[in-house]
């Protein structure tokens, strides 16, 4: 979620402001206290030996056991080390490998803290490609530097890796043009849990990012495909929003195949953008899902984008 970010390096500054030119020192104390409050780790048991935590960008999956740590994005670069304590609470073991569901800097922001510790960084070519380039995410204006060499993915794959660890088969697959055009969804075969990066956002409208080769019909056949391949019990991280199940991935891969037919027929039709938005396509949704990061207008403009 790129809007995060950019609401904590704003906020920062006005910090920095704060503190050199208000003399308030009180106030600095006060701010630096929320900040460490914001840094918090909330860590979620998915089922045994398998945890989500909760921070400042996307969900981050760890699993834990006897071969060591494998873990699953990382949030912004500032989390790092509150994201290393809370998992040195749920194993002694060195982080082995880290996965990359994806390019974007709420999720890979700690590569180069966790690559400098010895994890084997494991990403779909794409994301190396980005992560190595530097990038601009159109719809927000916002530009990536490109990544440090200790950030970067080392291993990376076309199609499909799998792992053999902890006593469970992870199977890490490439979903092609969706949230981005390096997407991976991990599926833990035995203990049935899928962390599915930005491909599910639970519980609200989800980003696209057609200027790093996403489309929404990619991320409605991703969804469908994970929903074909899951079970009543099956665990979903999300990339972002609740620990969630099948069925609520599938309202969420029903509301998405809905707005993506209205805003293409009418895009079809020759509607502008604009017109597109002013019609206000998602009205009947908005209340449900229009409560997160993205407000109905800026989504539409989104999925108008990403036809
Ligand atoms: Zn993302």
């Amino acid at each position: 979620m790129v809007i995060m970010k950019i609401r904590l390096d704003f906020f920062c500054r006005v910090v920095n402001f704060l503190c050199v030119y208000a003399l308030a020192l009180l106030a600095c104390a006060s701010i630096a206290a929320v900040q460490a409050q914001q840094i918090e780790i909330n860590t979620i048991p998915v089922v045994e030996g398998i945890y989500m935590l909760e921070g400042r960008g996307g969900n981050i999956g760890v699993s834990v056991g006897e071969d060591g740590v494998f873990m699953i994005d990382d949030q912004y670069a500032p989390m790092s080390d509150a994201i290393r304590a809370a998992i040195a609470k749920l194993s002694d073991q060195p982080i082995r490998f880290l996965i990359n569901t994806h390019w974007h800097g709420d999720h890979t922001g700690g590569n180069e803290v966790f690559g400098k510790l010895g994890a084997v960084i494991v990403a779909h070519d794409n994301v190396r490609e980005r992560l190595l380039r530097g990038g601009k995410i159109e719809a927000f204006d916002m530009v990536t530097e490109p990544a440090p060499k200790a950030a970067l993915p080392v291993v990376t794959f076309a199609d499909a890796v799998t792992f053999h660890m902890n006593g469970d088969t992870l199977k890490v697959e490439h979903i092609s043009a969706a949230h981005t055009d390096g997407d991976a969804v991990i599926y833990f075969t035995d203990a049935n849990v899928v962390h599915m990066g930005d491909l599910y956002f639970n519980g609200f409208y989800p980003f696209i990012d057609a200027s790093s080769g996403g489309a929404v019909a990619g991320v409605i056949a991703g969804a469908a495909e994970v929903l074909g391949r899951i079970d009543d019990k099956t665990r979903i991280i999300p990339g972002h929003g609740p620990l969630s199940n099948k069925a609520e991935l599938q309202r969420y891969h029903a509301m998405l195949s809905e707005v993506y037919q209205r805003v293409k027929t009418l895009k079809d039709k020759g509607q502008s953008r604009q017109q597109v938005v002013a019609a206000k396509p998602t009205a009947d949704f908005d209340a449900q899902w229009g409560g997160g990061f993205l407000q109905p207008d800026i989504w539409v403009g989104i999925v108008y984008d990403a036809i």
